[in-house]
């Protein structure tokens, strides 16, 4: 382990012997061991290693870093990197401890049983911050960053309580809204010679849909729309769709078979005569009314065409 010793500057000498108030008055949180100018515990398992504040302040005598941990005394800091952001939290949060950080945000200080795990605040490649949780820990206030600034306290005053519903409500528009995906087991595997050879996206316009995880594409189901824009998967790989709001697969003769209208809902099964209706409508060649683009090309590279 490299260990750097602290400086004897007189910053860093006021800031090793400073106390935090709410920190001393609140019993419940514990605290890690960092070394100067550092972010990372020095000791590998620290989570399982809580320091109260008494044992910690003697660790600040030499290294002056120390990390607060997550989690324990239902402890979650809101740490705000991006000012969008940061006013949000101030605005819709209650007063609370907070931390000005050594990259110029804010650690914001909550009482908040409930959270879990952390959260990730990042949308449309923008990194706004995160919720610290369980697991996790912050550079305590009057730490060092490896920029050298201090992480200062800025809002000395007791650590406010809050619950997860006005915490999520806090940060849910810089969160990525979730992909939903379609869960492997409803996925069904296609039978019947025309499932597999014409490919799914040649009879769904699928020109507008966007990519979800591995052969995934999702959009708007084209027979009875969306309002999410997100309620017809495709797994392009298995050749097969799901409707969300259906909750039913989509095979390709299904497909053609809503383009045409032989059936009315996602839901519906077809029967065999309309089974045969959608191989007649193949076989004879009118592509056009198959397949939105009119043409399609099969697994084994044959070009049909109206
Ligand atoms: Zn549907």
């Amino acid at each position: 382990m490299n260990l750097i010793l602290p400086p004897s500057s007189p910053t860093f000498e006021f800031w090793r012997k400073v106390s935090i108030p709410t920190f001393e008055r609140n019993c419940g949180l514990r605290f890690s061991k960092v070394g100067f100018g550092e972010k990372r515990p020095l000791e590998r398992n620290w989570p399982k290693r809580p320091y109260s504040y008494s044992q910690i302040r003697r660790h600040r005598e030499i290294f002056v870093n120390y990390g607060v941990l997550c989690g324990y005394g239902a402890l979650a800091v809101v740490d705000a990197d991006h000012p969008d952001f940061d006013r949000t939290i101030q605005r819709s949060l209650p007063q609370t401890f907070s931390v000005r950080t050594g990259k110029g945000g804010h650690h914001y200080y909550y009482h908040c049983s409930g959270v879990r795990k952390r959260i990730v605040l990042d949308r449309d490649g923008v990194h706004f911050g995160e919720v610290q949780s369980r697991g996790q820990q912050v550079v305590g206030p009057g730490s060092v960053h490896p920029n050298g600034r201090i992480y200062t306290p800025e809002n000395d005053r007791a650590i406010a309580e809050i619950s997860v519903d006005e915490l999520s409500r806090a940060v849910a528009k810089f969160r990525s809204p979730r992909v939903r995906s379609v869960p492997v087991r409803k996925w069904r595997t296609n039978s019947g010679a025309w499932n597999n050879a014409i490919p799914i996206t040649d009879v769904i316009d699928t020109s507008r849909f966007r990519r979800g995880g591995g052969d995934e594409i999702f959009g708007a189901n084209p027979w009875h729309g969306s309002a999410s824009g997100r309620n017809l998967w495709i797994n392009v790989a298995k050749n097969v769709g799901y409707c969300f709001r259906h909750q039913a697969g989509i095979s390709v003769v299904k497909a053609i078979a809503l383009n045409r209208k032989i059936i009315a809902d996602c839901s519906d099964w077809l029967t065999r005569d309309q089974y045969q209706m959608v191989c007649n409508l193949i076989n004879s060649d009118r592509w056009a009314d198959v397949s939105p683009r009119g043409s399609f090309r099969d697994i084994g590279g044959n070009v049909y065409k109206s």
